[in-house]
């Protein structure tokens, strides 16, 4: 659906070219919803700006399809991005339009349908987000989470293929903040519409995203499947991400455990393996005991996953054994201490 090829972008400023995005390379496939997460400064909105060339990049390709954006005038481009909606963390409403007449707009600007038509198709469109009783409201009256529905509503009005989210959550409490994640998530199944999503947010990547991309200092410095990523973050950033969600310190977290015998092993359980029974069949079968030093049960895209931090205690080849018995279970485990 979208190739970025050596993408790079720098801003001139004081006559200096500072680089905001290098080499990027990233395939998002028809369907997906694909995030991208980095701090603030990392470039994830040039990253999103450049996907519809509301930025030029200094070099590389965009490809939309087989249609390599960077290389279309501006009229063919104009009607390139109609197959692209983009929603943004405030909204951009006009506030003297009524909902209707926002959700109207590109409708209007696009020329295809008749008022008529465009009626229609505005009140499909105000059912879908569910705001057909606030039609006639203008902006101002709405929460923010109805702002965001509105913002959805017209980025759909043109059947875009690609749906771009700006930090599209990040303006919203939690609450609303998730009832949006499931109206995204509603609509990439029921239209099989591609999202692609920048946000600083890990929840918002665990909520809705199949795969997610971390940036930093304008790299990808991981890229691959949520769970994988999260379950096994391998970059300092990505680990940050993950251990600061879990409000652990890092390099604190060993303190704790530092009086606690044993060998230190985290698991990680994803899907069915979660409710397995497995600790104490193992800790009967081998003889062996176990303390639970940590441990949490999520789900990932509606996926239920699981990591326990245990220390194990018993005989070097009990403990052996257990390990065995979840690798042949398809559990992984990360030795952290040795004893
Ligand atoms: P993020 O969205 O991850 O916070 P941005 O893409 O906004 O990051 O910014 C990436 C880098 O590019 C930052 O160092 C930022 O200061 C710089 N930058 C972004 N936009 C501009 C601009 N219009 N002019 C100059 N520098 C910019």
């Amino acid at each position: 659906m979208i190739q970025l090829k050596n993408l790079s972008k720098s801003y001139r400023v004081d006559g200096k070219d500072i680089p905001a995005l290098k080499r990027i390379d990233l395939n998002i496939e028809a369907g997906e919803i694909f995030g991208v997460i980095g701090h603030s400064g990392a470039g994830k909105s040039t990253l999103i700006r450049l996907i519809n060339l509301l930025e030029r990049p200094s070099g590389g390709t965009v490809l939309l399809g087989d249609i390599d954006l960077t290389t279309l005038s501006t009229a063919e481009l104009r009607l390139e991005r109609q197959k692209i909606g983009m929603i943004f963390q405030h909204f951009n409403l006009l506030s003297a339009k009524t909902v209707a007449n926002n959700i109207a707009f590109p409708l209007q600007v696009a020329g295809r349908l008749n008022k008529t038509e465009i009626q229609q198709r505005v009140a499909q469109l105000l059912e879908l987000v569910g705001l057909s009783e606030h039609a006639d409201k203008y902006p101002a009256q709405l929460s923010g989470g109805q702002k965001q529905r509105v913002g959805i509503a017209r980025a759909l009005a043109n059947n875009p293929k690609l749906l771009l989210c700006d930090e599209a959550t990040s303006a919203l409490d939690p609450q609303t903040t998730q009832s949006v994640l499931q109206l995204l998530l509603e609509i990439n199944q029921k239209l099989k519409l591609t999202i692609v999503l920048i946000t600083h947010e890990m929840d918002v990547i665990r909520t809705v995203c199949d795969r997610v991309a971390v940036i930093d200092g304008g790299e990808t410095v991981e890229m691959g499947p949520v769970t994988q990523v999260f379950l096994h973050p391998k970059h300092p950033t990505t680990r940050r991400f993950v251990f600061e969600s879990e409000h652990v310190d890092e390099n604190k977290q060993f303190e704790d455990f530092a009086h606690v015998p044993g060998k230190i092993v985290r698991l990680t359980f994803i899907g069915e393996s979660t409710y397995k029974s497995l600790l104490g069949d193992m800790a009967r079968d081998f003889g062996i005991d176990f303390s639970i030093l940590a441990g949490r049960i999520e789900r990932i895209k509606g996926t239920a996953c699981g990591q326990l931090t245990l220390a194990f205690t018993g005989a070097d080849s009990g403990i052996a054994a257990a390990l065995a018995r979840f690798t042949a279970e398809g559990i992984d485990f990360e030795e952290l201490r040795a004893c």
